[in-house]
């Protein structure tokens, strides 16, 4: 490792740290079992505690065990996360359930190496798992840890690169005490939330300033490396607003892809093929302000299309369906889907 800082000294300042200021009456911390710890590690993914803490809360009261979750529709699984973002967590928690069920008669795998095996699962998720649902010595390397670990030992490079998350792995390792495992696991996720920030590390009030290279540099900020920049390619997604009264007509995506099992509003690239699809004239539609929609990897440039159609029958009720705008819709929705439904509101 390169730091003078023996293990033990490193270990006992950061849960000297944590006895203090740690989280612990969490959610998910309260009777807690991997099942919990799993669907709070994949909300946790990408997402802050704040907004993670109420999915959490409605999820396991729908859902208490692995059992109720692989027995359900995937669109109520997808309507309880809707406003979450990043739906192929959800879909995957879904068929981990179904697996643990039909490969582990309904026992949640204890081992790294058989979570690992479970869709959406990466060794830092089956690390916690491990360690704070099971009890079980394991490291992890979440992006909060990474971030601490980057900068007190000024590792430099992008951890997307082998080479770097292989270094930060094996400090992981070597630091991961086999006592108390599970609480500097939480410590370090703490640490790196709510003192060691991505933007601006509070460097005062950390327990391993004194020995923090990066801090040493006078620029921690700079680990760990940035990812090599890409311009986000544009595309463009013309979208069918199908109104009768206070119904709006919204069809199922298929499984792969954006949105993937989510319900929205049906897509064309061209306005031409919209009103093609319609058979209407151009003249009966209306177009509302367009907006740009941004995803990991491109933009969307949506453009929502107004179509006063009359109620027909849809054709497959499996992939089509009317609901009305009044009440809650109980499936899961795109982000763009919610936002048109609340301009739409605003219209009746
Ligand atoms: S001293 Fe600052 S940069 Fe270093 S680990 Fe602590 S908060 Fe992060």
């Amino acid at each position: 490792m390169s730091s003078n800082l023996p293990r033990e000294q490193f270990n006992q300042r950061v849960l000297g740290w944590f006895d203090r200021y740690g989280r612990k009456h969490l959610p998910w911390q309260k009777d807690k079992t991997p099942y919990k710890v799993w669907v709070s590690e994949i909300m946790l993914q990408q997402t802050q505690v704040t907004t993670v803490i109420p999915y959490f809360e409605r999820f396991i009261a729908r859902f208490p065990n692995v059992q109720s979750l692989a027995n359900s529709a995937q669109d109520e699984v997808l309507s309880l996360w809707t406003g979450l973002g990043y739906y192929a967590r959800a879909r995957n928690l879904h068929r981990a359930a179904q697996e643990v069920v039909a490969q582990h008669q309904g026992v949640f795998p204890c081992s790294v190496e058989q979570l690992i095996r479970l869709p959406g699962i990466g060794r830092s998720t089956a690390g916690a798992i491990t360690s704070l649902g099971c009890g079980n010595y394991a490291p992890i390397l979440d992006g909060n840890v990474k971030r601490v670990l980057a900068r007190h030992f000024a590792v430099d490079g992008w951890p997307g690169k082998a080479a770097v998350s292989k270094r930060l792995w094996e400090i992981s390792s070597e630091l991961t005490p086999s006592e108390r495992h599970a609480d500097y696991n939480q410590a370090m996720m703490d640490l790196g939330a709510m003192v060691c920030t991505r933007t601006s590390p509070d460097c005062n009030n950390c327990p391993l300033a004194s020995t923090c290279q990066g801090l040493a540099s006078n620029s921690p900020e700079q680990y760990p490396g940035k990812k090599p920049k890409k311009t986000k390619p544009v595309k463009f997604a013309f979208l069918q607003i199908q109104m009768n009264g206070n119904e709006i007509l919204l069809e199922r995506r298929p499984s792969a892809g954006i949105w993937g099992g989510l319900w929205s509003f049906p897509q064309f690239e061209t306005l031409e093929q919209l009103v093609d699809a319609t058979q209407i004239n151009r003249e009966q539609v209306t177009e509302l302000p367009a907006f740009r929609h941004t995803f990991s990897h491109f933009h969307l440039d949506c453009f929502p299309v107004l179509v006063n159609s009359k109620k027909h029958e849809a054709v497959a009720e499996e992939q089509c369906r009317w609901f009305s705008i009044e009440n809650d819709i109980d499936v899961g929705l795109a982000a763009v889907t919610v936002k048109l439904i609340k301009q739409l509101r605003e219209l009746i």
